[in-house]
């Protein structure tokens, strides 16, 4: 579409002008501070005799006003989790390079994903499944890797130091990218950050690794600070809207499927309210699920008990996987919803809150030998190791407090009864 060379060619980094040296059979970009590209390097028309390192024609879209370099964006989803997220999965177990473990350690990781698997919110489309068969992971599998368990079962296994500190450098730079409360905070530190990581994975999994995706990690930072969070120019918007797509299509009539999907589409637009958003607004907010397990609250008047709600699509409920949820920086465990018989807008939630809060990790803010300033710990970024649930005391607040509730990840350690609470980033 650009008229340019394709990702794996001597000059194929979209962002800068990098020379490319071929390593094992493999086209590496090692160097970070090549001289950038520029939207104006385009502005030259070429002719078909000319020798260019990087174009292979004219572009109509330069014309336009378009900028070829600013206006494409990386996407995250092929970038990131497809590409090096899935990469770091696959070569943990599998090839020959540094960074391999042994089986036993792998096996070891596997078990403790499978047990983490159960902890996974209803949000996601889909658990993750062990590192066994990460190359076959799809991209929601190697997103929940990255950034919910991986820093988890990583964690206090045969994984040495170096290596854990390097995935949880990536790991966190991405959450900051997808977070809107923490994007603007911590943009710079994403980019020393990513710079850090590129540059030590090479020295952890072989230089030959430092391929276009690892390299362009270290430009992601500045499309962000171009566009806000990576969901904002992703495509995971457009790989979930598929599955709608679909659905549109008479499946024992393959054909004229623009067609069918444009009646489908212009049908909905003549309807006040689809029966999907119709749906969601009657669950806002109201208790589902009837239920008589307690536990409950004396002194409160007749009401009766509720296992989930459904609140700014994000579902709070009594099952283990969807119970946590963060409020006013404590971790909190829910534990019933009781709805009052005679009215009924008066709804109480009961809840639980960890005794016992603690960062999860601290890493140097300016990653590099030259460390400065004050480190970043995981608790500034929302990530919280919890145990001993204060059981003696159950809390009650009415419903108003699901106004300022973020809703976690809870994944068990390897240690008995402690875990770790992440805020979850989306609402799919
Ligand atoms: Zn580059």
């Amino acid at each position: 579409m650009r008229n340019v060379h394709s990702f794996n060619f001597r000059y194929g980094c979209d962002r800068c002008k990098v020379r490319g040296d071929v390593m094992e059979h493999r086209m590496t970009f090692r160097d970070l501070l090549a001289e950038p590209r520029l939207d104006t390097d385009f502005d030259q028309p070429i002719n078909s005799d000319d020798e260019e390192e990087y174009r292979t024609g004219n572009c109509i879209l330069r014309d336009v006003g378009i900028g070829m370099v600013t206006q494409f964006p990386h996407d995250y989803m092929h970038l990131v989790c497809l590409g090096v997220a899935r990469n770091i999965a696959n070569m943990l177990h599998t090839g020959r390079h540094n960074g391999r473990l042994t089986g036993i350690v792998t096996s070891e990781i596997c078990e403790h994903m499978a047990d983490c698997a159960l902890h996974i919110p209803m949000e996601f489309q889909r658990r993750c499944r062990t590192l066994f068969e990460s190359s076959r992971w799809k991209a929601t599998e190697c997103r929940q890797f990255l950034l919910y368990s991986g820093p988890v079962v990583l964690s206090n296994t045969g994984v040495s130091r170096r290596q854990y500190e390097n995935f949880l450098y990536f790991s966190v730079a991405i959450r900051c990218l997808c977070s809107k409360a923490l994007i603007d905070t911590y943009i710079d530190f994403v980019q020393g950050a990513l710079q850090y990581f590129v540059d030590t994975f090479g020295e952890i999994y072989g230089r030959q690794h430092v391929g276009y995706n690892v390299h362009s990690l270290y430009h992601l930072a500045s499309d962000a600070r171009r566009y806000g969070v990576l969901d904002n120019f992703s495509c995971f918007e457009y790989e979930s809207f598929l599955g709608v797509l679909k659905e549109m299509t008479h499946k024992r009539k393959p054909s004229h499927i623009v067609q069918q999907v444009c009646r489908r589409l212009s049908e909905r637009e003549f309807l006040v309210m689809s029966s999907y958003e119709y749906q969601d607004a009657k669950l806002h907010g109201v208790p589902l699920k009837q239920h008589i397990d307690g536990p409950t609250v004396a002194g409160v008047e007749e009401y009766q008990q509720y296992r989930e709600m459904n609140w700014n699509g994000q579902l709070i409920a009594l099952k283990e996987s969807d119970n946590c949820f963060m409020l006013d920086g404590e971790i909190c465990i829910i534990r019933n919803i009781l709805k009052s018989s005679q009215h009924s807008k008066n709804v109480t939630v009961l809840y639980e809150v960890f005794s016992i809060q603690t960062d999860y990790f601290t890493l140097p803010l300016n990653p590099g030998p030259e460390f400065v300033g004050r480190p970043l710990h995981s608790g500034d970024i929302g990530i919280w190791m919890v145990h001993s649930l204060d059981q003696n005391e159950v809390k009650q607040s009415n419903i108003a407090i699901f106004e300022s509730v973020i809703k976690c990840v809870l994944l068990p350690t390897s240690n008995e009864g402690v875990f770790v609470a992440m805020p979850m980033l989306h609402n799919i």
